[in-house]
């Protein structure tokens, strides 16, 4: 097989970790880097890679069969889009673009230029989100999946020094809410319904520093996603709830447990307990006798690795794993929740 060379432009934090990710995968490898910053161009080097002494040189060398654009989220736009004129193809970092119009733009080109345009949504392969996904489709585990709670909650406020910056798209809707939407709809196979909203402004940022959403879908699935800056104890990676049990994941560890009705058994009346100042039958806990008590087992990934998906498309094997209307949709997604957030109001999603 051929091999793909790859070219990094951004050598920050997510472009360095994209030479292991490459490096992992078969028919493709990094030839190359290019970065604004002359430091980083030096890291590059130490690492034996090659570099270029700009974007332009990156796009005339016809060695270069497709560039990873890891920066920061607002160039993302015009360096894919003079990638795609230049023959190139792109795989391009998370959030693609601050406004589904920008994306929009890029796909335009790459259908005329008749390049490849993939997106690093990355964590639809996490393997937290792998075990609900599973759950939701294959209704085995806890019945029909009505409700899932999915948050990503720390206290070190927005990292970095762009990201605390709108126009350089920002806040951590479009940071760690651009994943947590993605797994959401890469899973549920409904149309979303409602879209509400809370962006969080506690740290006197002109971004938000985390949000609430509570998303519904037409099947009747609702959804609270949470991204947390300002959280000294965290809440559950995951918290879902089907018609046959409940399961939590607490986190990327992947501690937790299924609890769900023993339907062998004849069911155990709950007893009342002391709850405050009453007694209360209905919020006391299932017996143990009538419920089963499971681990959090993990699931096999049932796609290819990104890259070597990506490799698969550029020979036209495979289709991409990550889809560009799926990204698209989760950028109209995070328009809704932008609106109902500064509007305070419950946005009905057009789809
Ligand atoms: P960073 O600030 O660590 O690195 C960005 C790099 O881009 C810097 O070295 C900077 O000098 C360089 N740069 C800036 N403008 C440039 C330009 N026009 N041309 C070439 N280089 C340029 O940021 P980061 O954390 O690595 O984030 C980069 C991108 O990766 C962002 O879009 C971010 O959202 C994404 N990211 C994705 C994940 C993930 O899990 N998929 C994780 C982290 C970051």
């Amino acid at each position: 097989m051929e091999m793909k060379n790859l070219v990094i432009v951004g050598f920050g934090g997510m472009g360095t970790y994209h030479v292991e990710l490459v490096g992992a995968a078969e028919g493709i490898t990094v030839t190359g880097v290019y970065d604004i910053a002359e430091a980083r161009l030096q890291v590059a080097k130490e690492k034996g890679l090659q570099t270029y002494p700009s974007f332009e040189a990156v796009l005339a060398d016809e060695a270069v069969d497709a560039v990873l654009i890891a920066t920061p989220n607002d160039s993302h736009k015009d360096l894919a889009i003079q990638a795609l004129e230049a023959g190139k193809n792109v795989v391009c970092e998370k959030p693609v673009t601050i406004t589904s119009a920008d994306l929009e733009a890029i796909l335009a080109v790459a259908k005329k230029e008749n390049k490849t345009f993939m997106v690093h949504q990355n964590r639809r392969w996490d393997s937290d989100f792998l075990i609900v996904r599973d759950m939701v489709q294959k209704e085995a585990q806890i019945g029909n999946v009505f409700h899932v709670e999915s948050r990503v909650q720390g206290a070190n406020g927005i990292p970095g020094d762009w990201r605390h910056l709108k126009a350089q798209g920002g806040g951590m809707v479009l940071d760690w809410g651009v994943h947590l939407l993605d797994q959401l709809l890469f899973m549920t196979d409904s149309r979303i319904k409602t879209v509400s909203a809370n962006l969080s402004f506690i740290l006197g940022d002109e971004v938000d520093d985390g949000f609430t959403s509570f998303i519904t879908f037409e099947n009747g699935t609702t959804a609270l996603i949470e991204v947390g800056t300002t959280n000294y104890v965290k809440l559950p990676r995951w918290y879902v709830k089907g018609t046959e049990g409940t399961a939590v994941i607490q986190d990327w560890d992947l501690s937790g447990e299924i609890i769900a009705p023993d339907r062998t058994v004849a069911k155990v009346e709950p007893k009342p307990i002391q709850a405050g100042q009453g007694l209360t039958k209905t919020m006391a806990p299932p017996s143990e006798e009538s419920t089963t008590r499971s681990p959090i087992v993990q699931v096999a990934p049932d796609m290819a690795g990104f890259y070597d998906n990506f490799v698969a498309v550029l020979n036209g094997t495979a289709e991409p794993i990550v889809k560009n209307e799926e990204v698209h949709r989760v950028l109209r997604l995070i328009e809704a929740i932008f609106e109902a957030g500064e509007e305070g109001k419950v946005v009905y999603f057009n789809e």
